[in-house]
């Protein structure tokens, strides 16, 4: 009956939130589905060790044994009833955090599996999966089947490039512009609000990391960028060899001029990497259009990819330096290693991860069309979130982007003080309500990604903050 009630809940009718206050009482289907679905493995687990003529009895026995079990599962779920199951092996817990909950994890919301791709990841799971066509040139992106080269130049041509690599994370990608580009004690053009891993990538090429600060509403401009390459080229005495500009950054999501960057990285004649992690596969890019050299993207932060994966793509002038090919020769047996390019040590995403990427790139070349509705709930839910006084927002308004940065300081924190949870009372509150993602025990300055959500899910988000705010007393506006 409750479970009844509750269902209608997250249906999004208002008036019931309060229902699920003192706890939400999780669906047992969704741990039953993955129980048929380990059911299923297991029934392909015989198939697996059976010879090629057919399965022997005990094989048979076994699907049978698994055909009943199934059936059992399937009568749980249709009874709604049955015991939860919680690990996947030993000590590896069932991981339900997108069926369960709404997730506002910032860094989780763009990378979320499609149902294609979660078919891929079942398909080719197996090490080197991709590899089973794998013919002369002996390369990743030459292999036809699965469509690996096709995919590949689709990848290049979505972003506006002449060609493109997949590769581990955005992270490798800078790492192998920057490996190409830069020698030790070379000025790299990064900003107040690069990312960890842009530093890193100079620190192993043993380049030197100059900051562009972003301005008083934290946003990097062109003119700032143009006054710190002149700072540069007198004080250092040679020019940054090479800039790196995050279009959205993941410390407000705010929109950086990468245009204008685009143009001072011509008049100055320095190479620049556009860091698409925040953007490339949930809105359009167009590199040539934005005057990059390079466009990188995260697969498992922004185009619906199993990590790890992302995009390197490069503009044609470049293809010969940071896609060179190996030259090196064993100096006993002379052996030599082909078309393998250097940066990507030969082949990179070798399986489920490149996998997904490829399943879900055609809904993600549709989803990037849809940008702007997801910029617009996102800025709905702001709106209902700056109902609760003392609530602000410390990215720039109004929203552009899905990750957005708030101060709660005067607010939730308030609550906090005296709760005898602390700060974990807003992630606990947020939890019973089937909401999670928010940084646990945070009430000052926090992060969260409204990114895929739909209507009704953004609706219902923000009655729940409301709906917290007035049980502790905070006020909130009509
Ligand atoms: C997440 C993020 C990265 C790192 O991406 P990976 O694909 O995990 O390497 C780099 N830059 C920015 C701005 C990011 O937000």
């Amino acid at each position: 009956m409750i479970d009844k009630k509750i269902f209608k809940c997250l249906r999004g009718d208002e008036s019931e939130i309060a229902l699920v206050q003192e706890g939400l009482k999780i669906d047992i289907r969704i741990s039953k589905i993955y129980e048929a679905l380990f059911t299923l493995e297991e029934m392909r687990e015989v198939f697996r060790h059976a010879l090629p003529a057919g399965l022997d009895d005990s094989e048979e026995e076994r699907i049978d044994e698994g055909l009943k079990r199934l059936e059992r599962i399937l009568d749980e779920i249709r009874q709604q009833k049955g015991n939860r199951l919680r690990y996947v092996s030993d000590k590896i817990e069932l991981r339900t955090r997108e069926e369960e909950f709404i997730n506002i994890d910032p860094i989780q919301a763009g990378g979320r599996l499609t149902l294609d791709a979660r078919k891929a990841l079942i398909a080719y799971g197996d090490g080197y999966s991709v590899c089973d066509n794998c013919l002369k040139p002996f390369r990743l992106d030459k292999i036809k089947k699965p469509p690996i080269d096709r995919f590949h130049d689709e990848l290049a041509a979505f972003l506006g490039m002449d060609e493109a690599r997949v590769v581990p994370g955005a992270r490798r990608g800078f790492q192998a512009v920057v490996s190409s580009l830069v020698e030790r004690g070379d000025p790299v053009l990064l900003t107040s609000l690069s990312h960890y891993t842009e530093f890193l990538a100079v620190e192993e090429s043993g380049g030197v990391v100059r900051e562009v600060m972003a301005d008083e509403n934290n946003i990097i401009t062109a003119d700032r960028i143009a006054e710190r390459i002149e700072e540069i080229e007198r004080k250092d005495g040679k020019k940054p060899v090479l800039m790196i500009l995050d279009h959205f950054d993941y410390q407000f999501g705010n929109e950086h001029d990468v245009y204008g960057a685009g143009r001072i990285a011509k008049e100055y004649d320095i190479p620049f990497l556009y860091n698409g992690a925040y953007t490339v596969g949930i809105m359009p890019v167009d590199g040539k259009k934005i005057g990059a050299d390079f466009v990188v993207g995260s697969g498992h932060k922004s185009m619906a990819s199993s990590a790890p994966s992302g995009v390197l793509a490069v503009r044609e002038e470049w293809v010969d330096k940071i896609f060179r090919t190996t030259d090196i020769r064993g100096d006993l047996t002379g052996r030599k290693f082909g078309v393998k390019e250097v940066e990507m040590l030969g082949c990179t995403l070798m399986g489920a991860p490149l996998l997904t990427m490829m399943a879900s790139f055609p809904h993600v070349k549709e989803r990037v069309k849809r940008w702007d509705e997801e910029v617009r709930r996102s800025n709905r839910f702001i709106e209902t979130f700056l109902k609760i006084k003392g609530n602000r927002v410390l990215s720039e308004m109004p929203r552009k982007h899905t990750l957005t940065r708030v101060d709660t300081s005067a607010s939730f924190d308030e609550v906090a003080k005296t709760h005898k949870k602390r700060g974990y009372f807003l992630t606990s509150e947020l939890k019973k309500r089937g909401i999670t993602g928010v940084f646990e025990g945070a009430t000052r300055e926090w992060k969260f990604n409204t990114y895929g959500l739909t209507d009704r899910e953004v609706e219902y988000l923000g009655s729940a903050f409301i709906d917290i705010a007035k049980k502790y007393g905070i006020e909130v506006e009509a």
